[in-house]
């Protein structure tokens, strides 16, 4: 990017794929097609110093490069649905994003190709991620300041999305509260949203 005189953030579409894990006998490495049967792109993403990676579902297989994504504070578009879809999850319960996301790595949720799969927005995607992964409240807003603040928006139009935001949250909490939802034990910490 340097060497082109290129200022534009990489947003790399890595680590989506379902290859079985390294063998002992064919360790990962950063050369060769599908060295340890393991993607390497997610590797190369890292090197290149990428802002933020489309899916990472990969690292569920490489505990150390997903710390370091963690580290760095790296996001990964995580889109469930898609992910189900195309055969990487059988079971969303089961979906990788939910331990990567516990573990430090942040995520968002996304709808990958929608129109393909022929819906519009991400409401079916949070629908399912809420459901399948038992997320609890403050696990829901972190998803969405995540989802916000590694947009790729300019900081004002983050500001302004996330006032606009913020004011419809607290609504929301103010009205699940009030309605008992609370006591009905479906959400769990209100306090800590
Ligand atoms: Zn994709």
């Amino acid at each position: 990017m340097e060497t082109y005189g290129s200022e534009l953030p990489l947003f790399l579409h890595d680590g989506e794929s379902c290859f079985p894990t390294g063998r002992a006998d064919s360790p990962i490495s950063l050369t060769g097609p599908y060295p340890g049967l393991v993607s390497n792109n997610v590797i190369d993403a890292f090197l290149l110093n990428a802002e933020r990676i489309g899916h990472g579902i990969e690292f569920a297989k490489l505990p150390d490069l997903a710390q370091l994504y963690a580290e760095e504070g790296i996001p990964l578009e995580i889109c469930p649905i898609s992910n189900q879809i195309l055969g990487y999850v059988t079971d969303l319960r089961d979906h990788p994003a939910v331990t990567l996301m516990r573990s430090g790595v942040r995520i968002s949720l996304n709808p990958d190709d929608p129109a393909i799969f022929g819906y519009t927005g991400v409401t079916h995607d949070w629908t399912a991620a809420v459901l399948a992964w038992d997320l609890s409240l403050s696990e829901v807003k972190r998803l969405i300041v995540n989802s916000i603040e590694d947009a790729g928006m300019t900081d004002d139009e983050k500001d302004e999305l996330m006032t606009v935001w913020q004011t419809e949250w607290d609504e929301f909490i103010l009205r699940i509260v009030e309605e008992g939802a609370i006591d009905s034990g479906y959400w769990t910490n209100p306090e800590a949203a």
